[in-house]
């Protein structure tokens, strides 16, 4: 199949000029500190209207982007996305239907045998380490919240194994709650732009909230994850293959070539949408074709 990437043009040059960058992040980000400045020479209004079009020109090209870890209540969520740290959604995805057969509450895992959680986690790397962490986070959820996993961060991050970018995903994607997930592929693209130089990632995440309105920090965030994944690499991005290319200051970083870049797609096929292996009805719904199988052929 041919890759559904539009041809790069030719990079525009990005010119960048430093300003005072004030704005604050309220609400559900309490990360205090936003970047006081632009990183290179853009001017402020020229850096939010450059990464809105970034991320527009994404959600074209990803309309589908969504959390690729399967699951059917905040419970789920919250598991599949701790058990997710150091492996694939994919991996976790092939995991999760056992655990969730045999241990469907939280109160069913919390009085679960670790060794036999330790079985089933297995294959995601880490099980001992893993196991602790979602059986401690079923108790907690159980003694501590009724069973039901809370809506809000501050609650989240009190939960074993629950950090601020594992909240979030679980407020963005469970809750409908706005949220930043500031992943290893967040923070690469976010630098490559220029959206910001910090490498701390609850500073990078007040500094990108401060360029988008925060109805729009979810979705962001699944555009950058799949674009990391798919096409602007850690090691080799496909810049010859990517359709940002003329607003990225880090366009020529990978490969220019259109070809030898259309190679270096990936696309972890377990499912559709991307790695789910249990697509949602919405997507079902809309007939199958909303999610782009990058590099699938
Ligand atoms: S570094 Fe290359 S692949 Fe990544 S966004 Fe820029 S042009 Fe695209």
């Amino acid at each position: 199949m041919a890759p559904l990437v539009k041809k790069s043009a030719p990079p525009k040059k990005v010119t960048i000029a430093p300003k005072k960058a004030t704005a604050a992040v309220k609400g559900l980000a309490p990360a205090k500190t936003v970047a006081a400045e632009p990183p290179g020479g853009e001017s402020r209004t020229a850096l939010v209207r450059r990464a809105r079009r970034i991320n527009r020109e994404l959600a074209q090209v990803y309309p589908y982007a969504h959390p690729e870890l399967d699951f059917d209540n905040p419970f789920q969520l919250l598991v599949a996305t701790v058990l997710s740290a150091q492996t694939t959604d994919l991996r976790v995805n092939q995991t999760t239907p056992a655990l969730f057969a045999k241990y469907p509450t939280p109160e069913d895992l919390a009085a679960a045998n670790p060794e036999e959680v330790e079985e089933i986690l297995r294959p995601c790397g880490f099980f001992r380490a893993k196991t602790k962490s979602v059986i401690g986070l079923s108790k907690a959820l159980t003694e501590d919240f009724g069973g039901e996993v809370p809506g809000r961060l501050e609650d989240l991050v009190k939960l074993p194994g629950v950090g601020r970018k594992t909240a979030f995903v679980v407020l963005g994607n469970a809750f409908g709650r706005p949220g930043i997930t500031v992943d290893t592929h967040f923070q690469r693209l976010v630098r490559r732009w220029r959206w910001t130089d910090e490498t701390d990632p609850d500073k990078i995440e007040a500094a990108v909230g401060a360029l988008f309105p925060k109805s729009d920090w979810t979705d962001l965030s699944h555009h950058v994850i799949w674009h990391g994944r798919r096409i602007c690499h850690a090691r080799k991005p496909a810049c010859g293959a990517c359709p940002i290319a003329p607003l990225c200051p880090a366009y020529g970083e990978g490969e220019t070539d259109p070809e030898k870049a259309r190679k270096l797609l990936k696309y972890e096929k377990g499912g559709f949408p991307g790695q789910r292996l249990n697509p949602p009805q919405a997507y079902l719904d809309a007939g199958g074709k909303a999610a782009p199988p990058l590099g699938a052929g």
